[in-house]
């Protein structure tokens, strides 16, 4: 189990190896989580904007 702060609404999180950022944040404690919740709005958001596939967008992702 890891504690971890949503990047983008900065509300506390307990997430285990379900999570598909849990490797990722295990490997670098200090990279940024996005909880599911903003992760979703934010796919829409950008897939509104710039009508990018969710492809591009896990890409994207990886910057955060
Ligand atoms: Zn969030």
């Amino acid at each position: 189990m890891l504690h971890v702060t949503c990047f983008l609404c900065k509300k506390n999180y307990t997430i285990d190896h379900s999570d598909s950022q849990y490797q990722k944040i295990k490997r670098n404690p200090k990279a940024y989580y996005v909880c599911k919740k903003c992760n979703k709005s934010m796919k829409e958001e950008v897939q509104q904007k710039t009508g990018i596939n969710p492809d591009m967008i896990d890409k994207y992702d990886k910057y955060l």
